[in-house]
């Protein structure tokens, strides 16, 4: 590992791999790679949302859009819930289903068995930056509880939550409100990442994510945020300017196992990871989920994270056609711009 001290000037465009999933990224700014040099019109603000009454997800329509019972409910001083999980209205996995895998010579198939759930914070506008600690806490609360509910099922082997913000994230309702998928197998990204941790397990007697978190703690560079139990950082191999990935400073596999009080600090940096996004980059659409253990399975090495993906750049032939992904901004200068982000 070089020291600070010993650093070279880099040279761009540059070749960086992901050592844990092995993807490849070409980090090939256009210019000097200045912050201030980046092309913000490039940046589409998220959009207004509709109004109250045409919201399928606010409180007091759930009877007219034909909303379902709530999976789950938490209760709000002066109004009805807090946070909310219902069945997806046109689901892509579907529970009680026969589970039959079909092969013939070439194809397989199977029915898409798993559930489809939607987690809905009370309020019409405000998303999480905006959010109070304590609602961005019920939220992430509510994942918990449904990560554990889903696991009783053991055909279930992965469950992935995730948040489309924008039209260019893939949203297609305005109202605040995160998604869940329940699957009967282990999804490629994840595999990819577990064997990246497998490896370099087997090489080192440690674990990869602890180590990307020593390093960048101790070079500092790539740090945005840092609270007592987390920390925010623009991964060396970031595919998309400005994203961010929120990591565990203590080692933890599975996301439902993390107690109250770093739930809370989990809400803490994740508001303000967003808000920085929104107060730096004009409220541009992202993605966030949630990487963590399969369930179900082998207790198998990972450490949970979450990945932010501000949708900035829009992916094309080179990304689509051999996985190789070209980032125009470089992650430490990404990092120095976010940082310095008031909020
Ligand atoms: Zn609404
Ligand atoms: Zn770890
Ligand atoms: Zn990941």
């Amino acid at each position: 590992m070089s020291s600070p001290k010993q650093k070279k000037q880099e040279i761009f465009p540059q070749l960086r791999q992901d050592p844990i999933s092995k993807t490849w990224v070409v980090i090939t700014p256009k210019r000097r790679a200045r912050p201030e040099e980046f092309d913000q019109s490039r940046i589409v603000k998220r959009k207004i949302v509709a109004k109250k009454e045409d919201c399928p997800f606010c409180e007091g329509n759930e009877a007219k859009f034909g909303n379902p019972t709530s999976l789950l409910e938490y209760p709000r001083k002066g109004g009805k819930w807090s946070v909310r999980v219902i069945p997806n209205k046109y689901p892509a996995f579907l529970k009680n289903q026969k589970s039959k895998v079909k092969s013939q010579k070439l194809y397989i198939s199977q029915p898409a068995i798993g559930s489809h759930e939607v987690i809905i914070t009370y309020h019409h506008e405000d998303h999480t930056p905006k959010q109070p600690l304590w609602l961005v806490d019920k939220m992430l609360r509510a994942y918990q509880e449904r990560i554990l509910n889903l696991k009783k099922d053991q055909k279930i082997k992965y469950v992935h939550i995730f948040v489309n913000e924008g039209d260019e994230a893939g949203a297609s309702i305005g109202h605040p409100h995160s998604q869940l998928v329940a699957l009967t197998l282990i999804p490629e990204m994840i595999q990819k990442e577990l064997d990246g941790v497998e490896q370099y397990y087997k090489r080192f007697k440690k674990c990869i994510f602890c180590d990307i978190i020593k390093r960048e703690q101790d070079q500092k560079e790539r740090v945005i945020l840092e609270n007592k139990n987390f920390i925010t950082i623009a991964p060396y191999f970031s595919r998309f300017p400005f994203e961010m990935w929120i990591l565990p400073k203590e080692h933890q596999t599975s996301y439902e196992e993390m107690d109250e009080t770093r739930r809370r600090s989990l809400a803490e940096i994740l508001k303000y990871s967003l808000l920085k996004l929104d107060k730096g980059l004009g409220e541009p659409a992202y993605n966030h989920f949630i990487h963590t253990s399969p369930v179900n399975v082998k207790s198998q090495q990972y450490h949970w994270h979450v990945e932010i993906f501000p949708r900035i750049d829009i992916w094309a032939g080179v990304e689509l056609g051999i996985g190789v992904v070209f980032n125009t901004m470089v992650p430490k200068v990404a990092a120095e711009f976010l940082r310095k982000v008031k909020i």
